[in-house]
């Protein structure tokens, strides 16, 4: 049976802890496979005028996105050890973004975490069903524990 040589392991830094991370980490440990990190930035507006007072709407919160993203992505990837050349940081939809990344860099295994959504939730999609459906390579869908 053949082996898993590059796993990309696609981060959301909003939701999960450890526990995909790990799921990634042990995969490719076991395949003696390389892994890689990605994170996307979505380009949706964030100057919604909706804050008013907090954040003034002609603030824009691109470049601040970006440079927590770099950072938590960094430390991730200290823990993890994958190298900065293997940490990809990326902007637009997360689901497009993470299927070309893999395209790109011949990924093989793509890993995320899922909340298991079902119904009306699952018609109005999500990153896990995107990638799913989009990605030319295995997708593991690692079930989060908190669902
Ligand atoms: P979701 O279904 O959108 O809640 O996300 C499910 C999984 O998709 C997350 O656990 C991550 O593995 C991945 N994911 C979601 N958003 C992003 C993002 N912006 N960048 C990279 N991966 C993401």
């Amino acid at each position: 049976m053949s082996t898993y040589q590059h796993i990309l392991f696609a981060v959301d830094f909003f939701e999960h802890g450890d526990q995909v991370a790990e799921k990634a980490r042990q995969i490719a440990a076991q395949n003696n496979a390389k892994l890689s990190l990605v994170h996307v930035v979505d380009n949706l507006p964030i100057t919604d005028p909706a804050y008013g007072p907090i954040i003034p709407f002609d603030v824009d919160l691109t470049q601040e996105f970006l440079e927590a993203s770099k950072k938590h992505l960094q430390e991730l990837g200290e823990k993890l050890q994958v190298p900065v050349e293997r940490q990809y940081l990326e902007m637009g939809s997360p689901k497009y973004e993470i299927v070309r990344v893999a395209e790109d860099n011949q990924v093989d295994l793509i890993v995320v975490g899922s909340h298991g959504r079902h119904g009306f939730a699952l018609l109005l999609g999500s990153t896990a069903n995107g990638v799913l459906h989009h990605a030319k390579c295995d997708v593991l869908a690692v079930r989060l524990a908190d669902d």
